[in-house]
């Protein structure tokens, strides 16, 4: 009995098995059925976002769906983290760790902080000023630029000069461009405009005579001559003596550029030297010539009224023609050498064919040839040894024969030597206060004694001096012939 009842012990606990197998395997076989309804996580919005530098970032967050159902985030277990920094762009992440029936699922969004500003470009001024002259090609152009992130780039600006505009832009670091246009006005640079008076800038009228006025050239900093634009201001009585000023003015925004010109009304003054001058007589003579200076010497003389002699030559052959204009406004037109080639020494034939030739052509603009010659080097001269002994001599003494006259000087300005003018002025003033009969020695082919001309020809007419033409009856100056 008690083995029976074992037994059936035994076969419950068997059929208890069974049935927690069966019950087990019916489970197994059961739960896929209910694992059908998945769990899923999707973000909300875009897996990728961008936002501007500075704003505020808010996520959208995310759903979960249990099968088709959604479950309330509200009761679910969740930790978000993100790295953004809204003041620095770049791109950043949102993680979402969701726990949910002992698991975890994971959600990433990428998110993109961006600069979408461009920078603030401010330009000071409406119009740019290029100033044309200077190389450097600079303009009067003044901006500054500035970003929301990169702060102040003014030193990033472009600028791209057009023929009538001015073209600024800038980028920043994220390329955002701003850009900008102004017109472009050209300046004149005038930075140094040179007034230069034409004409003399002392100039000499005798009391009653008429001042013209010669006037002056601008050259702007460009190089450009705008003389229309020079203000001549001053008064010239030429009826009252005395120093008066023309003055020349260039003046425009930048600058004033001014120049003066003196003029001297002068008279002979009635003082007690005038009695004893009066007698002392000066006969300007002029060598070498027509050459380029002359015809300015002439329009001083006759300026002055004053007549001298001139001993021409056939150098300078454009100037040659001047002989008329010498003769025609009544100076004396005297021989000095065709050539003056020191070979015309060779023998008196030679001498005497560089010497009539020379007549020839002063008969052919003057109308009659000349009995009044001066020697090459003067009758003193030594060089000539070089070519014949004795020559000189010989020439003076043919030449006195046939009714030639010959001059040499006492009063040598040294022009021909290379004197400055201040020494030529002084020689000559000391040359004719020293006697009373002055042969005075100048070239009309030396720069430095035409410059200084005026102011001794108004020296000597304040001072009572008389000017004279040299002629046949003149008192003759001779040196002591030397060869
Ligand atoms: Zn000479």
């Amino acid at each position: 009995m008690r083995n029976i009842l074992n037994n059936n012990k035994m076969m419950a606990i068997i059929f208890t098995l069974i049935v927690i197998s069966v019950l087990l395997l019916a489970y197994f076989f059961i739960k896929p059925e209910v694992k059908e309804k998945e769990i899923h996580v999707f973000l909300n919005g875009n897996e990728h976002q961008a936002i501007s530098l500075l704003s505020e970032y808010v996520d959208d967050g995310f759903k979960m769906k249990i099968g088709k159902e959604e479950v309330d985030t509200m009761n679910l277990d969740y930790k978000m983290s993100s790295t953004i920094d809204p003041s620095v762009p770049g791109k950043y992440e949102v993680n979402y760790e969701i726990m949910y029936d002992n698991q975890i699922y994971h959600l990433k969004r990428v998110v993109e902080v961006k600069d979408e500003e461009a920078p603030v470009l401010t330009i000071e001024q409406e119009v740019a000023e290029k100033y044309f002259c200077k190389k450097t090609n600079k303009m009067n152009l003044s901006y500054r630029a500035e970003d929301n992130y990169d702060g102040i780039i003014t030193d990033k600006v472009k600028v791209e000069v057009g023929e009538k505009n001015v073209i600024l832009s800038v980028s920043d670091s994220s390329g955002n461009e701003t850009r900008k246009e102004i017109p472009l006005k050209e300046m004149d640079d005038q930075k140094v405009a040179i007034i230069e008076l034409k004409g003399k800038e002392t100039v000499y009228i005798p009391l009653g005579g008429t001042y013209e006025e010669e006037g002056a050239t601008l050259i702007d900093g460009c190089g450009d001559e705008k003389s229309e634009e020079i203000t001549i201001t001053g008064n010239v009585d030429t009826q009252t003596p005395g120093e008066y000023e023309v003055n020349y003015q260039y003046k425009d925004d930048n600058q004033k550029v001014t120049k003066t010109r003196k003029v001297i009304v002068y008279e002979i003054k009635k003082n007690e030297n005038i009695q004893e001058n009066s007698k002392k007589i000066v006969y300007l003579t002029f060598d070498d010539g027509p050459g380029q200076y002359t015809e300015e010497l002439l329009n001083i003389l006759k300026k002055h009224d004053v007549k001298v002699t001139f001993f021409v030559t056939n150098q300078f052959k454009k100037y040659v023609p001047l002989i008329k204009r010498e003769s025609e406004e009544g100076h004396v037109v005297a021989v000095h050498s065709l050539t003056h080639n020191w070979k015309i020494y060779q023998s008196v034939e030679t001498y005497m064919k560089d010497f009539n030739d020379m007549n020839e052509i002063v008969a052919k603009y003057t109308g009659e040839k000349s009995k009044l010659f001066r020697f090459p080097g003067g009758s003193s001269n030594t060089i000539s040894r070089k070519y014949a002994k004795g020559v000189v001599s010989s020439i003076a003494s043919h030449m006195t024969k046939n009714g030639y006259t010959y001059f040499d000087w006492n009063v040598d300005s040294e022009d021909a030597a290379g004197a400055s003018s201040k020494q030529i002025l002084s020689n000559a003033i000391n040359g004719i206060n020293s006697r009373d009969v002055s042969v005075v020695l100048m070239h009309d082919i030396k720069k430095n004694t035409i410059a200084v001309i005026e102011e001794f020809i108004v020296y000597a007419k304040e001072n009572g001096f008389t000017f004279k033409t040299l002629s046949p009856s003149a008192q003759t100056v001779h040196h002591h012939i030397n060869n």
